[in-house]
């Protein structure tokens, strides 16, 4: 049987839980690309794959798709690697951005986002928010010398934003009075962490991790689920300095606890609150004046 010393480590009831599981993973490069076919060759039946972006020449050398794959969009270029593996696994491929498919992400059990730029993240932490998603970021940083995973579960731990703010400190947030939406201004183009030069298995240690704390999550109220330290954890490739003055050994890592920020723009009290009385009003308004409203949120 192909799948006995997977089922070996979870067992057959859990194979079948995670069998029954749908992921969603946005950006299917050289990370999350290695997350969704571990994710399928750990048992997890089925996918939303999610890129607009094709496999150029220059990304073989670090995907796990090779040159049989040029030219093809990333996302069924990937769904076609996990079918050779699991033939089992569903497979829904969207050749778009994420932020036109939000739709996409309805009925998922938990998000991967693995895409670049930090500007996608907090879009699409804004959407895992709103429909109540569990996702798992994770960064690679420059020259792949290590890089971080975080579980960011809504409204239980930090956003993705107020974790960025803590842990980077490069997000400055706010809001447009003018339109009312969130301004990421300062992140800027320059503001991503994947795309940098790096070797292929130092982006594959964190999508690793990323993909066992994926498989972790998927298995929550099993008897194989763990309690992880805390919900980050970063990882060192080389020596680096990941808490000021304190050298990580390669190779190491460490868990480190990112509090919600209760004043956050995306998640904070005000901003619930803010959320509640728009559908108090959203209600009353759609009493009397229905088309209004309909016209309002389709924007
Ligand atoms: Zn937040």
């Amino acid at each position: 049987m192909a799948w006995h010393r997977v089922e070996g480590v979870f067992g057959k009831d859990n194979m079948q839980t995670l069998a029954e599981k749908r992921v969603g993973v946005v950006g299917l490069g050289s990370g999350g690309g290695f997350v969704a076919l571990s994710l399928a060759m750990s048992g997890v039946g089925s996918f939303v794959l999610l890129d607009d972006d094709i496999i150029e020449e220059g990304n073989i050398v670090r995907h796990v798709c090779d040159n049989r794959y040029v030219g093809q969009n990333k996302a069924v270029a990937v769904a076609d690697l996990i079918k050779h593996r699991n033939a089992k696994a569903q497979v829904t491929v969207v050749e778009g951005r994420v932020e036109n498919h939000q739709d996409a992400l309805l009925g998922l059990d938990l998000l991967i986002v693995a895409v670049d730029g930090e500007n996608a993240k907090y879009q699409i932490n804004e959407m895992c928010l709103k429909h109540h998603l569990t996702a798992l970021y994770a960064g690679v940083y420059e020259r792949g010398e290590g890089g971080d995973v975080v579980v960011i579960r809504p409204y239980d731990g930090p956003c993705y934003a107020c974790w960025s703010e803590e842990l980077r400190g490069n997000a400055v947030i706010t809001l447009d009075e003018a339109t009312q939406k969130l301004d990421y201004g300062m992140i800027g183009e320059g503001g991503t962490l994947e795309g940098e030069p790096g070797l292929w298995i130092h982006v594959a240690k964190v999508a690793s991790v990323q993909t066992d704390l994926a498989l972790n999550e998927l298995l929550r109220g099993t008897s194989v689920h763990e309690d992880m330290p805390s919900n980050t954890v970063i990882l060192a490739n080389n020596y680096i300095d990941i808490v000021e003055g304190q050298m990580n050994e390669p190779h190491t890592g460490l868990w480190v606890t990112i509090d919600r920020d209760p004043n956050c723009l995306v998640c904070g009290d005000k901003m619930r609150l803010t959320d509640e009385s728009k559908n108090a009003l959203s209600l009353d308004d759609l009493m009397s004046d229905g088309d209004m409203l309909i016209a309002e949120d389709d924007e």
